[in-house]
């Protein structure tokens, strides 16, 4: 069964050192398949000192690896991109047995995850500096950028590998070692990178994995310890203030990726059509399970009658089943308590005045799958308002005026990014420039790309990844002042 030899081939230790050794102890943790609650595997789970080890393998090998010639760890990730997409039907499959996502989405995120690799390769080798004649004359400056040093990188399960790649490629490009520590429901897709990379040729000690059911345990003492210089994060904004205060000891450098609640502005100039593929791509990619989907749907009241039926056509017509499926679009949410959220918010928002145009009961049975659902009338009090939903609910709120919508779509500690449906080119404009967002998606749904900054303002973050800027992230700017005679 493929299944079976999927998970099998994985490595399930740490990685350490560029060696494979078993948690302290031989402590390991359960990985569970999420479309039957069944347990796939299990994998070492990291101690405290195990988290110390890794750090000190990567404090170790940082002088070496960031006196590596930059073409160097330019071809490591090209051979990486080229492995991820070799390798990319097994990769595929693991990701959906530990994460639900249906198989399609779980290929299109391992092409996407490679893509960061390509990106990098191409910055690690345009890494610049300046030299500059001082204003008054006299003395010159020289400005040299360096790696920042060895880093800690910690990953959501949304998207397993992703997430990974997207800190590692300019982590590596830029020279700095790493500790990373992917989420303890999705540890597969990670151990198996560290294999690839491994093949690719990086040095031992370059980059270490720990898994762990002890996060903060295991990372605090790492963290506080100062033997990292930077912490990259991508998960919640409630776990992202804990560490930004253990960082603040040390003074570290942090990029921190956190919560969403993504407005949808659709005006009543929209094109409909594009605005309902657009407001689908931004629901469902994931099956909602994103920091950037859409979790406040306003629309025009004089069109939101007739986009909440086009809407409703488009989920009902998805089929909820186990991502290996074929002709499955919609996966179980990661576990129960993912569900009980989705559930609880619906129950809210419905007894709060919302109406249910399509889903909204769970299916029950094994797994945890939650039909995407469209609810309209959704008032501003009911709690999906504020939290983040993250799962396949699509709530509709009428407004009325520009400003009226602008209004209620800043009205959130969170600014991530906000989606705007018009063929207005001033308004589009106008409109984006008044979003307190880090990223506005403009008649689409979908704007991740490894070539452009990706990261939010306000509780949503610190900090780009991905474009020209992501590369910065990991590296230091250092002046050099010359005296001239
Ligand atoms: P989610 O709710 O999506 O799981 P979290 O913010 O809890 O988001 O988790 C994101 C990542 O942060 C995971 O890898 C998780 O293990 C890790 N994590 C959770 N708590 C801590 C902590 N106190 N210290 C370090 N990492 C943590």
């Amino acid at each position: 069964m493929n299944e079976a030899r999927v998970v099998a081939a994985v490595d399930k230790q740490l990685f350490i050192g560029g060696k494979w050794v078993d948690a302290t102890g031989g402590r390991t943790s359960e990985v569970i398949d999420p479309a039957t609650g069944s347990v796939l595997c299990v994998v070492a789970d990291a101690s405290p000192e195990d988290g110390r080890a890794a750090l000190d393998a990567a404090v170790a090998a940082q002088p070496a690896f960031a006196a590596t010639p930059p073409r160097e760890r330019a071809d490591i990730l090209m051979r990486a991109f080229e492995l991820l997409h070799e390798r990319v039907d097994d990769l595929a499959l693991l990701m959906t047995l530990e994460m639900g996502k249906p198989l399609a989405e779980s290929r299109g995120e391992i092409a996407y995850a490679a893509e960061f690799f390509r990106h990098f390769a191409g910055e690690a080798v345009r890494i610049d500096g300046g030299y500059q004649t001082a204003p008054a004359g006299g003395s010159r400056f020289l400005v040299a950028r360096q790696p920042v040093g060895p880093c800690l990188l910690i990953t959501p399960w949304n998207f397993p590998m992703a997430m990974g790649t997207r800190k590692l490629g300019p982590a590596i490009a830029a020279g700095c070692t790493s500790v990373i520590k992917p989420a303890p429901q999705t540890p597969l897709s990670i151990l198996a990178l560290m294999d690839i990379l491994a093949h690719a040729g990086l040095p031992a000690g370059a980059v270490n994995c720990i898994s762990t059911t002890e996060a903060g345990a295991v990372l605090e003492p790492m963290i506080r310890s100062g033997l990292a210089r930077k912490l990259s994060f991508t998960g919640s904004t409630q776990v992202g203030r804990i560490l930004l205060e253990q960082c603040a000891e040390k003074v570290l450098r942090t990029s921190m990726e956190l919560g969403g609640n993504a407005p949808v502005l659709v005006f009543a100039d929209a094109d409909l059509d594009e605005a309902v593929e657009g407001v689908f791509a931004a629901k469902m990619r994931n099956m909602g399970e994103a920091c950037t989907a859409a979790n406040r749907i306003y629309v025009h009241s004089s069109v939101i009658e007739e986009f909440g039926r086009r809407l409703a056509e488009r989920m009902a017509g998805l089929t909820v089943g186990r991502g290996t499926d074929a002709g499955v679009n919609v996966g179980p949410l990661i576990d129960d308590a993912a569900l009980r959220k989705v559930q609880t918010l619906v129950a809210d928002a419905v007894k709060r005045g919302a109406t249910v145009l399509t889903g909204g009961e769970a299916t029950g049975g094994a797994g945890y799958f939650y039909p995407p659902t469209v609810l309209t009338g959704v008032p501003r009090d009911a709690a999906m308002s504020s939290q983040e939903i993250f799962g396949p609910v699509a709530p509709l709120t009428p407004f009325e005026t520009e400003d009226e919508a602008v209004a209620a779509a800043n009205d959130t500690e969170f600014g991530l990014i906000a989606y705007v449906f018009t063929k207005d080119l001033r308004r589009s404009l106008r409109v984006a420039e008044a979003l307190d967002t880090g990223m506005v998606g403009l008649n689409q749904g979908v704007v991740s790309n490894p070539a452009a900054p990706f990261g939010g303002v306000k509780a949503s973050g610190l900090g780009r990844e991905g474009g020209a800027i992501g590369i910065d992230e990991f590296l230091e700017t250092k002046y050099i002042g010359i005296k001239m005679g």
